[in-house]
C-alpha cells in the first residue's frame, strides 16, 4: 500500500494562504474577467440571473474543468471526443480539504464549464464557485437527484451528505445531469451526449447488480463497516451494511477519543472482524482504533484499503469509478464474510467480471 501524503502536504506548495494574498488575488481575478469579457456572450439562468458563457461550441472541443475524478472521468464518458476535461483532484486528494491554487483559477476562468458535485463537498472552494456562479457555467452533477434520496446525518448539522457515488444508482441520476448539460449548451452534438450516456449508464447498472450480488455473500450480522471517515453511508443504505465512520461526514472533524472507545466497543460485542482504512484520509484514527480494541482483548485486522472520494491512480483497475467500486466491494467482502466456503478456491461470483 503506498503510503498517502496529507493534504496539506500535497497542496503547501500551490494553494493560497487562507488570506490570499490581495495582488494575487487580484490578477487571478482579473484574469477571471479578461477572460470571460473577451469570448463570453450572456444567457439567462432559471433562476433570472445573467450569465456569460461562450457562444456557439459546436465547431470545437467543451473545454470542462471537474473537481473530483469520479466527476472528470463522467464528463469523458458522456462527452466523449466532444470534450476537453482537466480533473483539478488525483489520487489520494481530500476534496473536503482542497483548496484551489492559483493555476486552478485560472484554468476555470478559461473553461466552458465548472463541474463539481456540489453538496458541499468541495467545502473550500464554494467561495469561488459562488464567484464564478455570475461568470461561467457551473453545474453540480448532484443538482439532479430528488432531495427525497438524499441523506441528512444529524452529524452534518442538516446538511445533506455529499458521499452520493457509493450508492451507484444515484451517481447514474448524476450522469443524466452531465448528459442534459453538455446537450443544453451543444445542442448540435444532443444525439452524441445522449448515446454516450445511455451507454455508461447500462455499464452502472451491470456494477450495481454485481455490488449487490456481492453484498449478499456477507452474513447479515456481519455488515459492519468500519472506515476512517462517514463516506459509506448511501453505501450502507443501497447494499445493506451498518457504516461507522471514526471522522464525521467531512474529514475537517477529527476523531475524538470518546469516538474510538465506543466504536472499539461496538467491534468487540459484535465480534466484528476488520476495519478499513481509506485512500484519502490519513490512517492514524483507524490504526488508534485497532489498538483500542485490542487493549480489550479482540483481535481486528485491517481488513483493507478503500477509495472512499480519491479514485486509484490512472491506468490501473482503480483509476475509474467503476473500478474503484469493485475493488471496495471485492475488499469489504473478502475481509466481512469470514471463512471461505469449504471445496471452493474463492467466493462465488457471478457473471460481473464484464463489468470494468
Ligand atoms: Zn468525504
Amino acid at each position: 500500500m503506498a503510503e498517502h501524503r496529507s493534504l496539506s502536504e500535497v497542496h503547501s506548495t500551490v494553494a493560497f494562504p487562507e488570506s490570499w494574498r490581495f495582488p494575487r488575488r487580484l490578477t487571478a481575478l482579473f484574469l477571471l474577467g479578461a477572460l470571460v469579457f473577451t469570448t463570453g456572450c450572456t444567457i439567462r439562468r432559471d433562476d433570472g440571473t445573467e450569465a456569460s458563457v461562450p457562444g456557439d461550441l459546436s465547431g470545437r472541443k467543451i473545454r470542462v474543468v471537474a473537481t473530483i475524478g469520479m466527476i472528470a472521468e463522467m464528463v469523458e464518458q458522456v462527452g466523449g471526443e466532444r470534450v476537453e476535461v482537466k480533473g483539478l483532484m488525483g489520487p489520494g486528494v481530500d476534496p473536503h480539504l482542497y483548496k484551489a491554487s492559483e493555476g486552478d483559477v485560472i484554468r476555470m476562468a478559461a473553461a466552458d464549464v465548472v463541474v463539481y458535485n456540489g453538496l458541499h463537498l468541495e467545502g473550500k472552494m464554494s467561495e469561488i464557485f459562488e464567484r464564478m456562479r455570475n461568470r461561467i457555467r457551473t453545474v453540480a452533477v448532484t443538482d439532479g437527484i430528488d432531495r427525497e434520496k438524499l441523506l441528512r446525518p444529524p452529524e452534518f448539522e442538516g446538511a445533506y451528505d455529499p458521499h452520493v457515488w457509493f450508492d451507484v444508482t444515484l451517481w447514474m441520476d448524476a450522469v443524466k445531469t452531465v448528459e442534459r448539460a453538455l446537450t443544453g449548451m451543444d445542442p448540435a452534438h444532443g444525439g452524441l451526449y445522449r448515446a454516450n450516456g445511455t451507454k455508461y449508464l447500462e455499464r452502472l447498472e451491470q456494477l450495481d447488480r454485481h455490488v449487490r450480488r456481492k453484498a449478499s455473500i456477507v452474513p447479515p450480522r456481519k455488515r459492519v463497516l468500519i472506515t476512517a471517515h462517514d463516506a459509506f453511508n448511501y453505501f450502507g443504505r443501497a447494499y445493506g451494511f451498518q457504516v461507522s465512520g471514526l471522522q464525521g461526514i467531512s474529514t475537517v472533524a477529527e476523531a475524538g477519543a470518546a469516538d474510538i472507545q465506543a466504536l472499539a466497543r461496538l467491534i468487540v460485542e459484535n465480534e466484528i472482524p476488520a476495519v478499513f482504512v481509506e485512500s484519502s484520509v490519513p490512517p492514524r484514527y483507524i490504526e488508534a482504533l485497532k489498538e483500542a480494541v485490542e487493549a480489550k482483548g479482540f483481535r481486528v485486522k485491517i481488513g483493507g484499503s478503500l477509495f472512499s472520494d480519491a479514485m486509484g491512480d490512472p491506468g490501473t483497475p482503480e483509476g475509474t469509478y467503476i473500478g474503484m467500486v469493485r475493488h471496495n466491494i471485492d475488499t469489504i467482502v473478502s475481509a466481512l464474510a469470514g471463512p471461505r466456503p469449504a471445496g471452493t478456491g474463492s467466493f462465488p461470483e457471478g457473471s460481473g467480471n464484464d463489468v470494468r
